[in-house]
């Protein structure tokens, strides 16, 4: 996927840090390294798209920067590219390729609907809080729209219309509930009774949510594109390059990698996605396995397909959208096992299920499997992402977008975390943070 290793960075000066490296944990506190995981498996429909490249070269030195983004998947482009247009020196670190890691598994449906629906996270949060994160959660699928104009940036990008079927998680009287949530939100979204479902797209359910505000992408594109006008702006990419250790000193960070090299900087992000930074305290939050299949060419799809996403209230749910040249792509039957995405005999049985469920849910639909892959994936009790400072660690902040809007809390995060380094809390961040208990 690389473009090539182009001399990204990096000043001279052989003596590795030995010190740092021997600096040991104190009991669980954070000290900037983050969990190994298998993130994917199979091959994803993204492994060799045009545009996935990405210039990088090797931290062959001690260097400097303003910002150290550590990850180059979404959320690091994303902050990238919010933290390059601040005007901010920014080098990004990653262990693995750019764009190698859990965005490369990505479905990348923008959904503004979180895994929780409204009516139910108000009971969590309370009505302000609620309304508040699906508000934000709008907005970021708008705010990914005008960005990938602005840049001009070639990402598959296309609005959808949502529709939220009913399933056995969440009826057609949960539904209605949820409805009348968003009305009073200011949130539009239709309900449809069973009649209306049959009727507009030929689904036999016991009702839907029908919204606007929608959106698909191709994430490796969009997340290369934004990597590559990051760079336009003087960004570095080094890789490999895995980050061990952080300190902070003197309004300084010190990040250390693997190799010893050590890159002093203002701030450190951490856009780790399901490699979370160790020692922090999340007894909620659980990382399990996902499935997807693309499909071939469809021909004769329904019109309304080609514009609208799928998904289902059910447990092990379903979800499906279609890409510019015309596959479905689909995707669910969650288990809750972090490493069970790598049993190769499962991608096969789980790609035969995901295929019987697009067609019981569509019958004259003629589909045939094109690629199987599958991931791990991060789940939260609100369906909200972490953003918040590291504890113990001053000037380094975290970044893990949770849940089935993975790619929308990244760029709700990009523009929390460039508040901070900006000097201004975002007013929505609150909602962000790490459970009590760290730090
Ligand atoms: C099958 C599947 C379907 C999905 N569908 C959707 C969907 O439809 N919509 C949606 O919004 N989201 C979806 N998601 C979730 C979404 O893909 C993720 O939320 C998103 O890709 C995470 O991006 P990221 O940049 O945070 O993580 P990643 O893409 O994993 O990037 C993080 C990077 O950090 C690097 N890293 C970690 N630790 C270190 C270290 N110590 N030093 C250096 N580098 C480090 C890793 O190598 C990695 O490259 C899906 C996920 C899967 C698996």
């Amino acid at each position: 996927m690389s473009s090539g290793r182009s001399a990204a960075s990096a000043h001279s000066g052989r003596a590795k840090a030995t010190r740092a490296s021997q600096a040991k944990r104190k009991g669980a506190e954070p000290t900037g390294r983050t969990q190994h995981r298998a993130l994917r498996s199979g091959t994803s429909l993204w492994s060799k798209v045009w545009g996935g490249g990405v210039p990088f070269g090797s931290l062959t030195g001690h260097i400097r920067a303003d910002v150290v983004v550590v990850g180059a998947g979404i959320s690091g482009a994303l902050m990238a590219n919010e933290l390059t247009q601040l005007g901010c020196d920014v080098l990004i670190l990653d262990r693995r390729e750019p764009v190698h890691g859990s965005t490369l598994a990505s479905s990348a449906l923008l959904e503004f609907e979180l895994d929780v629906p409204l009516h139910l996270l108000a009971r969590r949060l309370g009505s302000a809080r609620a309304r508040r994160a699906y508000g934000r959660s709008l907005r970021s699928v708008e705010r990914v729209a005008e960005i990938v104009r602005a840049l001009h940036l070639r990402c598959g990008f296309e609005p959808r219309r949502s529709l939220y079927l009913a399933g056995d998680e969440h009826g057609h009287r949960a539904l209605t509930a949820e409805v009348e949530a968003r009305k009073r939100a200011g949130i539009g979204g239709r309900f449809l009774d069973a009649k209306a479902l049959w009727h507009d797209y030929a689904i036999e359910r016991t009702g839907a949510i029908e919204s606007e505000g929608c959106a698909v992408v191709n994430p490796v594109q969009l997340a290369a594109g934004l990597l590559r006008r990051a760079i336009a702006r003087g960004a570095r990419v080094c890789s490999p390059a895995d980050v061990r250790h952080v300190r902070s000193s003197r309004r300084r960070v010190q990040v250390e990698t693997a190799d010893g090299w050590i890159v002093d900087a203002r701030s450190v992000v951490f856009c780790t996605g399901y490699e979370l930074v160790e020692g922090l305290e999340l007894p909620h939050h659980r990382v399990k396995s996902t499935w997807a299949v693309a499909t071939r060419k469809v021909h004769a799809m329904p019109g309304w397909l080609s514009t609208t996403t799928v998904w289902e209230a059910s447990d092990p749910y379903l979800y499906l959208r279609t890409t510019v040249d015309g596959r479905i792509i689909a995707g669910g039957e969650d288990v809750a096992s972090s490493t069970m995405h790598t049993d190769a005999r499962l991608l096969d049985a789980k790609a035969a299920r995901l295929m019987d469920k697009i067609g019981a849910l569509l019958p004259t639909l003629e589909c045939e499997l094109s690629h199987t892959w599958a991931g791990a994936f991060g789940e939260s009790p609100t369906g909200l992402p972490l953003v918040d400072r590291v504890p113990g660690i001053p000037g380094a902040y975290l970044v893990a977008g949770f849940g089935g809007n993975g790619i929308t809390h990244s760029v709700t995060a990009a523009e929390v975390v460039r508040g901070w380094i900006a000097g201004r809390t975002d007013p929505d961040a609150g909602l962000y943070r790490l459970p009590s208990g760290n730090g």
